[in-house]
């Protein structure tokens, strides 16, 4: 049991070396200048992009310049003004839940724990970490469906559950490299390995990887 987790161990601390080598300077794409522009823009980025998510938020935080802004929003109007976000509605109750809590119980700053952070309404795990990590430079794992297929493709996971895959990638992988991953799979999963067509014959992760073997893709695509 041991001797197979240190093979994995092994294998992790290759895929992040290249992982580094082929994306130096990883970051998060979604724009904001605060914890709780951050908390916002996370909630929305959920099944959306986050580009689009960029082309609403400069006017949206210009116009909603604080939690408490939010806070005393009129839900109507701020549904309108998130639409094309998809699940406005529903996106629009959380960030005003949200933000009321961060006013009456966290004097309005956004709580850096992530017991507190998930207290609030409409923020889970992943978004919890994301703000931890983002903002707060704590280490966390943002597992996101990115994530998910990559780490399984990569068999150094074979759970589906987002619980689970953290609390194995936290063990395979250093703190101080848990930010930095998620981006990198991130601009993986966008660049590379993408989900519909992996384009395994470019990708630096090939010789490592089991998933062309196992789907023969990587003799078909040649
Ligand atoms: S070899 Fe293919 S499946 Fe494996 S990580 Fe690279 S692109 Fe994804």
């Amino acid at each position: 049991m041991k001797e197979i987790l240190a093979q994995k161990k092994n294998r992790a601390a290759e895929i992040l070396k290249r992982l580094y080598g082929h994306y130096p300077n990883p970051k998060g794409s979604l724009s904001y200048s605060s914890a709780h522009e951050l908390l916002v823009a996370t909630i929305l980025s959920a099944q959306c992009t986050d580009k689009r998510v960029n082309l609403i938020t400069p006017t949206l935080f210009e116009k909603y310049t604080s939690p408490n802004d939010f806070a005393n929003a009129d839900i109507a109007e701020l549904a309108k003004d998130i639409h094309s976000c998809g699940y406005h509605n529903q996106k629009a109750r959380s960030i005003i839940a949200c933000s009321q809590m961060i006013v009456n119980d966290f004097n309005g700053d956004v709580p850096d724990s992530l017991e507190s952070l998930i207290k609030l309404p409409g923020v889970g795990r992943k978004t919890a970490n994301c703000v931890l990590g983002q903002w707060f430079g704590i280490p966390a794992m943002v597992i996101d469906t990115h994530m998910i297929r990559i780490m399984n493709v990569l068999e150094l996971t074979q759970s589906e559950s987002p619980n689970v895959i953290e609390k194995e990638m936290m063990e395979l992988f250093e703190p101080m490299d848990w930010v930095s991953l998620t981006h990198m799979i991130i601009a993986h999963g966008r660049a590379v390995c993408v989900a519909r067509r992996p384009d395994c014959q470019n990708c630096f992760l090939l010789d490592m990887c089991p998933f062309p073997q196992r789907n023969n893709s990587y003799k078909t695509q040649k």
